[in-house]
């Protein structure tokens, strides 16, 4: 299977996408585990996260959220970037992709990272971009205070 990560043109990018493949490329369960992600934090170590399927579908975990996990659990560390790999069924043509967060996954992230950049499909490459731009008009509740990343 060709690696998403073959012609990212940023090492970040493709040393992200290459651990989110090689991620799921080793856990990957048909309806159970079919996207794997990384998070980059700020020291330069990757933490990864598995997608887990379930049953009821809104109890269904994103990989980002797992990763995101993984990477507050490990460090205190400002988070930099994340990308996310879909493993295809095989039922599909066998080529994984690089996928953006999902709309849940955008408003977590920057919950926790406001500077984070996501691993996007820009035409045949994968590059970076600033997760806001992704969310405009991002949610901002009254939970924390205005302007007040939680510190980890
Ligand atoms: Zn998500």
């Amino acid at each position: 299977m060709p690696d998403p990560a073959d012609g990212c043109p940023d090492p970040a990018a493709r040393a992200l996408v290459a651990a989110a493949f090689a991620a799921i490329s080793s856990r990957y369960v048909l309806g159970r585990h079919q996207i794997g992600a990384a998070v980059l934090d700020g020291d330069g170590h990757i933490h990864l996260g598995l997608h887990l399927d379930a049953m009821v579908g809104r109890a269904a975990v994103c990989a980002e959220a797992g990763a995101l996990s993984a990477a507050r659990l490990a460090t205190g560390a400002e988070l930099v970037s994340v990308a996310a790999v879909r493993y295809p069924k095989p039922t599909e043509a066998p080529v994984a992709r690089v996928v953006p967060p999902c709309g849940l996954c955008r408003e977590l992230l920057l919950d926790h990272a406001p500077n984070l950049h996501a691993v996007v499909r820009n035409g045949t490459h994968a590059v970076l971009t600033p997760l806001a731009g992704l969310l405009p008009h991002k949610y901002v509740g009254t939970k924390w205070p205005a302007g007040l990343t939680p510190k980890p």
